[in-house]
């Protein structure tokens, strides 16, 4: 077992650890959200025949060539086509086909002019100008061509990619399976935000900001409740959230407290400990383990702790799980707008928000930076990476963030 690891190493490592994702099919009405496992290829021309792109008359240019608005051309209305139905007849020289927007072009005709633009009596239409051959014919094809790839492979569906699978009939979507994620909170102190406020206990937030989290993320998340710090108890938990899911989250007890007994639960079930404690601020007391290929992930109990250690390590594994193409949060350099004015030993981490002006970024603290806080969550989109040695952070210095996706700007 590994202990203050780097956090490049704890990524690794883990990262290696981590099994794709299975597939399955969904159908269009639950497609939204969810990741292409296979490309998908269109086995239809879009739009599948030549159709008109409004109501008129298809014709055959070559008949207007002479038209002009004293002497307009007459022709003869032979069929009337509406969207939906086949022509049956052939539009040859002196003879026009009325249709309706969305209706097949007649064989014989090559070009579409508007009802506004003609004239109708009874059964013929006169013309006041020449057309152009091909002008307002919609081809087939030429949205999409037959065999062309319309998405790749961890692709995420979108609304209007639901939209183009339906146009070329595809109803059953490959996409891979949502990656079941059991979310375990430990701590005697820890009550659910339902419950009354009890003198000395504090409200369950790791909980809904990870499940809630998983849920953006596309993956499903399981919730396993709060157990107090008992080793049984948690042994218990534990053995049913490796049941039900396919990665295992639990927040607190894994400091060197009296209490902490997570580390102890996670041996006691037969684990193999992969590595303790990172060598970062906040999140340092953290554990990793495996459990019958699973993966089980200890982070601290403190909200900032829990949010940032997640955000740089368990996000990127549940992107693999979920079968996404980005997988590492980006980094940048930015300007800093404010000052820092602590020192680092060991290397931090602070809750920022980053703003890109003119292709420069820049970036702000979002408010106080102290492990137990939260309020500095919830503007942050990016997290500022400051070397162990450094001294305070100045105003207009260059600093490296990490790019993060909980907070109010959302990159996936
Ligand atoms: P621990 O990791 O158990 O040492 O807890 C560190 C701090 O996080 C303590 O102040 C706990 O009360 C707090 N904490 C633990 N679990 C949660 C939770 N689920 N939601 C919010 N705060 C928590
Ligand atoms: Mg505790």
């Amino acid at each position: 077992m590994k202990t203050g690891i780097p956090l490049e190493e704890a990524q690794t490592l883990l990262l290696n650890f981590t099994h794709p994702v299975t597939e399955c099919q969904v159908s269009l009405t639950s497609a939204v959200g969810r990741i292409l496992s296979q490309d998908v290829r269109t086995g239809i021309n879009l739009p599948p025949f030549d159709k008109s792109p409004l109501d008129g008359y298809a014709l055959q240019a070559k008949d207007t060539e002479l038209a002009n608005s004293s002497n307009p051309v007459t022709l003869e209305v032979i069929e009337e086509v509406q969207a939906g139905y086949m022509p049956k007849k052939q539009v040859t020289p002196g003879t026009v086909t009325k249709v309706m927007t969305g209706a097949p072009i007649p064989n014989g005709a090559d070009v579409i002019v508007k009802f506004e633009d003609v004239k109708r009596a009874g059964n013929k239409v006169e013309l006041y100008y020449p057309l152009k051959a091909g002008n307002d014919i919609i081809r087939a094809g030429e949205d999409l061509r037959q065999g062309e790839v319309i998405a790749k492979r961890g692709t995420v569906l979108t609304p209007p990619l639901v939209g183009l699978l339906a146009a070329i009939g595809v109803d059953e979507i490959p996409v891979f399976s949502k990656t079941r994620i059991a979310i375990l909170s430990t701590g005697d102190e820890v009550i659910d935000p339902a419950e009354e406020l009890r003198p000395g206990k504090i409200y369950n937030s790791n909980q809904h900001f990870l499940s809630a989290y998983c849920s953006q993320l596309g993956a499903a998340p399981v919730a396993m409740g709060i157990v107090p710090d008992e080793k049984e108890a948690i042994v218990e938990r534990l053995t049913q959230a490796l049941d039900l899911a396919d990665l295992v989250i639990t927040t607190g007890g894994v400091s060197v407290g009296d209490y902490d007994i997570v580390p102890a639960a996670f041996k006691e079930i037969g684990a193999d400990i992969i590595f303790r404690k990172i060598d970062m601020k906040p999140g340092s007391p953290m554990i990793a383990a495996s459990y019958n290929n699973k993966l089980i992930i200890g982070l601290s109990g403190n909200p900032a702790a829990a949010y940032i250690t997640f955000d740089l390590i368990v996000v990127p594994l549940i992107k693999i799980m979920l079968g996404l193409d980005q997988k590492m949060p980006p980094k940048i350099l930015a300007i800093l707008k404010d000052s820092f004015n602590k020192s680092s030993t060991q290397r931090r981490f602070l809750r920022a928000k980053v703003q890109t002006i003119n292709n420069t970024n820049y970036i702000e603290l979002t408010g106080a930076q102290s492990n137990g806080v939260l309020k500095s969550m919830v503007a942050c989109n990016a997290l500022i990476d400051v070397p162990a040695g450094s001294g305070p952070l100045v105003a207009g210095q260059e600093v490296s963030a990490v790019m993060v996706g909980s907070g109010s700007e959302l990159f996936i």
